[in-house]
C-alpha cells in the first residue's frame, strides 16, 4: 500500500521541519498514474507542485520519502535561490541529507524531465551546436570549421543542460509567430 496523497503532505510537512527548516513553501505532493518511467518531478509554479509515480511506488516502496526529498531540495533551492537543476546547490543539500543520486528514479527508470541527451557541444567560432548523451573523452574540435582533422583552435565547449523550462506550447508559438491572437 502507498500513502494517500493526505499522507503524501504530512510527511512533506515532517521532512521539511525535520530537514529543511520549515523553509520549503507550501507545495502540492500529487500522484499522477501517466508517469511510466519516471518517479517524481517538480513543476515550477505557485504553489510548487510535486509529483510521484504511484506505479513507480507500488513496486518500489521504499523510495518514496527519498524521491520526495530529492523534489523537496528542488524546492527549496527555487524558494530561497531561484535556482532550477541540479546544480552545486542542489548538490551540496543533498549531500547534507546523506542522499546521492541526483536522479528522479532507482536503477535504469530513466528521469522524466531530463533528457538522456544532457550536453551541448558548441564551437563559439561559427555557433555550430550538437546534443550529446555524454561529455566527450577526447578534445573534439568543429567539424563545419575543419573538415580534415582535429584542430585546436576550433574546440567544441561542453555545455551541460541542468533545467528544461516549458515556453508554451507549439500552437502558441505559431500563433505569436503569425502575429497577434489566432
Ligand atoms: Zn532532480
Ligand atoms: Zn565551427
Amino acid at each position: 500500500m502507498i500513502p494517500s496523497e493526505a499522507d503524501l503532505q504530512l510527511l512533506f510537512a515532517r521532512l521539511n521541519y525535520q530537514h529543511f527548516n520549515g523553509e520549503i513553501p507550501d507545495c502540492r505532493i500529487r500522484y499522477n498514474a501517466r508517469f511510466s518511467n519516471s518517479a517524481g518531478r517538480i513543476t515550477y509554479r505557485t504553489p510548487l507542485l510535486i509529483e510521484l509515480s504511484p506505479k513507480h511506488f507500488q513496486k518500489y516502496p521504499q523510495a518514496l520519502e527519498e524521491t520526495l526529498l530529492h523534489e523537496m531540495v528542488h524546492a527549496w533551492c527555487f524558494a530561497k535561490f531561484r535556482d532550477m537543476g541540479h546544480g552545486p546547490r542542489f548538490k551540496r543539500k543533498m549531500r547534507d541529507l546523506g542522499l546521492t543520486s541526483i536522479y528522479h528514479d532507482l536503477g535504469n527508470v530513466r528521469a522524466f524531465n531530463e533528457s538522456s541527451k544532457r550536453y551541448i557541444l558548441r564551437c563559439e567560432h561559427c555557433g555550430f551546436e550538437v546534443l550529446r548523451r555524454k561529455k566527450p573523452g577526447k578534445p573534439v574540435s568543429c567539424a563545419r570549421c575543419d573538415k580534415r582533422r582535429f584542430n585546436p583552435r576550433f574546440p567544441l565547449t561542453i555545455y551541460e543542460i541542468t533545467s528544461l523550462e516549458a515556453v508554451g506550447t507549439t500552437v502558441e508559438n505559431a500563433r505569436a509567430a503569425r502575429g497577434g491572437p489566432g
